[in-house]
């Protein structure tokens, strides 16, 4: 059963995207996954990086789309949603545990920026293939961060909270998991399909779910009520918030 939330409905969520938000390129989130290391892009490398974020942003056709679903419980490291898929992740559960629902979603650059990124690899440009591949995840990921944090101010916006939001394949939550989370997508999955080894095609896509808590009258905010990697001793992990 997909439904609204108060005045926020699933149509008001897939509604956000791709008109409203485009992705925003970070160069130090591009440092960062081609493993600068904490340093700064510069020179000539700097330079190809600028001049293929011009030549990738003209290639993104960002989608999203979305479902809400009631959550029926949080027990023993599972998240149990209404007709009752399963996803499995302690980390995941603790964090819905006083969440009424799920916001499950998926964005995507399309096809394109995959397929350019392809033709490069293929035609020996290696490093210019692995430039647009970072840039690539950079805005895939940035667009899953806008729409999550989009929502959740909108979901403040009508008294209510979000948590903090999970993709398989991070943290706790296995990425055989995607599976599952794209039953519940069911024909809301923006064009994305699913290859059986887990990976999303195009690959410049991110799912993940985060819980909607109707009641924040306690005034603690549901991103500080629970996060997960305050207590994690996994020091390198590129996710950490
Ligand atoms: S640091 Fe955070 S995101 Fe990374 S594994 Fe730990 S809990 Fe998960």
């Amino acid at each position: 059963m997909y439904m609204g939330v108060g005045s926020l409905d699933v149509n008001d969520l897939t509604t956000v995207l791709p008109g409203d938000l485009r992705p925003v390129i970070d160069l130090d989130e591009i440092a960062r996954i081609m493993g600068a290391n904490g340093r700064r892009l510069r020179g000539s490398i700097l330079h190809e990086v600028t001049r293929s974020i011009t030549h990738v942003k003209k290639m993104m056709a960002p989608q999203c789309e979305a479902v809400i679903v009631p959550v029926e419980n949080c027990k023993r490291g599972l998240v149990v949603l209404a007709q009752g898929a399963e996803l499995a992740s302690r980390k995941l559960a603790k964090a819905l545990r006083d969440a009424q629902y799920a916001v499950c979603f998926i964005v995507t650059l399309g096809e394109e920026v995959d397929a350019a990124i392809k033709k490069h690899t293929l035609a020996g440009n290696v490093f210019s293939g692995y430039i647009m591949d970072a840039i690539g995840s950079a805005a895939a990921e940035n667009l899953a961060e806008q729409f999550h944090m989009e929502t959740v101010k909108r979901l403040n916006g009508i008294g209510k909270g979000g948590t903090h939001r999970f993709s398989p394949g991070y943290c706790d939550w296995p990425i055989t998991e995607q599976g599952t989370l794209f039953s519940v997508l069911g024909e809301k999955h923006a064009g994305v399909s699913l290859h059986n080894s887990s990976l999303m095609i195009p690959r410049k896509s991110v799912s993940a779910v985060f819980g909607i808590i109707e009641d924040v009258s306690s005034g603690i905010d549901p991103f500080e009520r629970y996060n997960p990697c305050r207590n994690c001793g996994k020091k390198d992990c590129v996710s950490r918030r």
